[in-house]
């Protein structure tokens, strides 16, 4: 019987193994962030135009329904740098490339 389960045990293993190989490693931790056209972007608050609350306050209700909003720092919760310093690297690969002026 013992045996009989461990054969099972590899043969679900061994399944699972091949369902593995089936698709492509995708790593979940690292979401493709697009670079911004320089017209999405708010340079004087540096942060996206469309989570720019100081320019806007009625971006404030959409964020909130969201659940993008951080009601401490008031800002929006992806663009909050106090709650979560990965925020900046997540603007840093936002940002647009200067254009040479
Ligand atoms: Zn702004
Ligand atoms: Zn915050």
């Amino acid at each position: 019987m013992i045996r009989h389960l461990t054969l099972c045990a590899l043969l679900l293993a061994g399944a699972g193994a091949l369902a593995a190989e089936d698709k492509p490693a995708t790593p979940t931790e690292t979401p493709k962030i697009e670079r911004l056209k320089p017209e999405q972007w708010c340079a004087t608050h540096d942060v996206p135009k469309d989570k720019c609350t100081t320019c806007d306050r009625k971006l404030i209700p959409a964020l909130k329904k969201a659940k993008d909003w951080c009601s401490e720092h008031e800002v929006a919760e992806s663009l909050c740098v106090k709650c979560d310093p990965k925020a900046k690297d997540r603007l840093d690969a936002q940002r647009p490339a200067k254009d040479a002026k």
